[in-house]
């Protein structure tokens, strides 16, 4: 059985619809009207269970892990020589092809470039840059940025490149998500949409609101003569281009655009470029020009300064955290970078320091950029060169096989924690690195906030007072800590005081991979104690997490492994017997139902379905689940349940009509 008329429809408006909002920017349909449209369209898939290679239902990503199988392409996709100087550039378009011959200009955008495939009109194929030769296939992740057209108006077989992008808004909002779980913010845009379009879950991908911005277009039929004939066809078939082209044959008006581009767009644009790239515009010349061993001869990438500086790498610290996992940090000779004093950098991991090949007593660009931390961007060969310091002669960083801290061997472990790319891990459980980490998490101030219990001072009770473990502090007496001093008392009095911290903050504390404050609060706004969480897992499986979801599956996983790991067993003793935990709901309370327990049975008027729930809750009541003793009232409407009405006249439940309830709400 083919696919329904009404399908096909279906899939040609929602997907006219999509075009009309995430290229054109212009919605042309609410967000209800759309939202429906799906859904008939999800069942007629359901029912007929075909789904046309176009649908839009398809692009909210699937659980099932891709794999990124290789894809080798024909036409090279390379990079462009890099050019920061004005007067290097004027010389080269000066010199390049002869006088009046047109340049285009356009944005150098800064993300990470994709390689789409369309056969018959439709998208077939997603790959990455990769080595330019040979890139990993990630149609799967591609096919959920909305500003990639699943179909295009064209059958015969088309590649387009270009661009995946982060938007510097979903980047802010992403980072932030990231710091409220405790897991570790993307350095940048670029490393964001890079990780994100590898991700193993396309569902991830879903989520990350990327971009798709083309740069080229190659089609077997469609001949063009100029490059800007390239960006207007993709332009035309459903692709997104918010900056416009701009062609002069004069050279020194291409500098003066370049002048205001920089103004114009750089800062006000909703993603990340770094530059522009120039281009010979007709493609007879950029054939007659052709390609050095990497770069074309017919384009430059003009890239605006970035606050960098250049200074040595003098050495690598291996920095183990809470979760074990090592983190190489750059030492450097100090260097002033955007008026701040920079002497540690972020290197990542291995993948990184090879990539760059960074090593030990070379020159490197160190960057701010928007980032959290600074980086490493390069290495400085042209100093080295200067300077007649063979690169050559530095050492390369080596991998550690044991840890810094404890000299337990490492693993690699990928994506795990919730942290993208190899990670190499200290698999020793009782590592002191590990063990003071976590008690320093523990006693931060977004934790238990127990004031005066510093680095040096932890390591005193690390020593002194063996304290391994969170509840080794609820156990000191205050004569334990007397060597301290006055201080000694005071801490004591912290630590006793911290006992009545909210079970929220309690949970945060425990350091489980993926619950932060968000979703420690969704847990308790779910089970009200910490000890149900508890008893749900231990005994029902987590019956009720995985029922009601009030956090995600990657997050209920990790909080179902802590729970289960025998290790733990004596924390959540120690956790029941020491701390409070109380819960104060931060859900709006009051409200004219304030503890008030309600149910309705029957049809209501003004409320369908589920709606009366949603009432009853934003009026600071609570919806029950069926009628006891704790029930206030009954709302009863048209047809009710008769079980539902004899229990409650039984229990004596005051029992109300639809428009008794709506007296009470006003
Ligand atoms: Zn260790």
């Amino acid at each position: 059985m083919g696919a329904s008329k009404r399908m096909i429809e279906l899939v040609a408006l929602l997907n006219a619809y999509n075009y009309q909002y995430y290229v054109k920017n212009k919605p042309t349909v609410s967000d209800y009207e759309f939202d429906m449209l799906l859904k008939e369209l999800e069942t007629l898939e359901k029912q007929e269970g075909i789904i046309l290679p176009t649908s839009p239902t398809q692009r909210v990503g699937s659980d099932l892990e891709n794999e990124f199988k290789e894809v080798k392409r024909e036409k090279v996709m390379g990079s462009i020589a890099n050019c920061y100087d004005k007067d290097e550039l004027l010389k080269w378009m000066q010199t390049v092809v002869p006088a009046g011959t047109e340049f285009t200009v356009g944005p150098k955008y800064d993300g990470t470039s994709c390689s789409l495939i369309y056969k018959d009109g439709e998208l077939v194929q997603a790959s990455t840059r990769g080595n330019g030769l040979v890139g990993s296939d990630i149609t799967e992740n591609a096919r959920t940025i909305k500003s990639i057209p699943l179909s295009i108006p064209l059958s015969d077989d088309c590649e387009i490149r270009g661009e995946i992008l982060m938007p510097k808004s979903s980047f802010q909002k992403l980072n932030k998500e990231r710091l409220e779980q405790g897991l570790e913010p993307f350095a940048n845009e670029r490393n964001a949409a890079a990780g994100s379009i590898k991700q193993l879950n396309s569902r991830i991908t879903a989520e990350r609101n990327l971009i798709f911005r083309p740069f080229c277009v190659f089609c077997d039929n469609a001949k063009f003569e100029k490059q800007t004939e390239m960006t207007n066809f993709a332009n035309s078939v459903g692709f997104c281009i918010d900056i416009q082209d701009f062609t002069s044959a004069d050279p020194y008006e291409i500098i003066r655009y370049i002048e205001e581009f920089e103004q114009k767009y750089l800062k006000n644009m909703d993603y990340c470029m770094d530059g522009v790239v120039i281009k010979v515009n007709d493609l007879s010349w950029q054939e007659k020009l052709g390609y050095s061993q990497k770069v074309p001869y017919w384009a430059k990438a003009f890239k605006f300064k970035q606050e960098s500086a250049s200074t040595k790498l003098i050495g690598v610290d291996w920095f183990v955290g809470r979760t074990g996992k090592l983190t190489p940090v750059g030492i450097l000779d100090t260097v002033n970078v955007d008026g701040s004093n920079i002497s540690n950098v972020t290197l990542n991991n291995m993948n990184y320091i090879n990539g760059l090949d960074i090593r030990l007593g070379s020159y490197v660009f160190v960057e701010k950029g928007g980032a959290v931390i600074p980086k490493v961007t390069g290495i400085d060969y042209e100093r080295h060169i200067l300077e007649n310091y063979d690169f050559e002669k530095c050492t390369p960083i080596g991998e550690p096989f044991k840890c810094p801290v404890c000299g337990h061997p490492v693993v690699k472990k990928e994506n795990a924690d919730g942290d993208e790319g190899i990670h190499l891990y200290c698999t020793n459980k009782d590592c002191e690195a590990k063990v003071m980490a976590r008690l320093e998490y523990f006693v931060s101030k977004d934790c238990m906030d127990i004031d005066g219990l510093g680095t040096k001072i932890m390591e005193n009770l690390y020593k002194h007072n063996n304290v391994r473990n969170w509840y080794d502090l609820y156990t000191l007496k205050a004569e334990d800590l007397e060597y301290l001093g006055k201080n000694g008392q005071k801490i004591y009095e912290n630590i006793q005081k911290s006992k009545d911290m909210p079970a929220d903050r309690v949970l945060v504390s425990l350091g489980i991979p993926m619950i932060g404050k968000v979703a420690a609060k969704a847990l308790l706004e779910c089970y009200g104690n910490i000890k149900d969480i508890y008893t749900d897992i231990v005994d029902y499986h987590g019956d009720k997490l995985f029922a009601e979801k009030p956090i995600g599956t990657a997050a209920s996983n990790e909080l179902v492994a802590f729970v289960l790991d025998s290790d733990n067993e004596k924390l959540f003793a120690n956790l029941f017997e020491l701390l409070n935990c109380a819960y104060i709901s931060n859900k709006p309370v009051g409200g004219p139902l304030e503890g008030k327990t309600l149910l309705a049975t029957g049809t209501l008027e003004n409320f369908p379905r589920e709606e009366i729930k949603d009432s009853i809750i934003n009026h600071g009541g609570k919806y029950a689940s069926s009628v006891s003793k704790k029930l206030d009232y009954l709302i009863v409407g048209s047809k009710p349940g008769t079980s539902k009405v004899t229990k409650a006249t039984e229990l004596g439940i005051k029992m109300i009509s639809e428009s008794e309830y709506l007296d009470l709400i006003k």
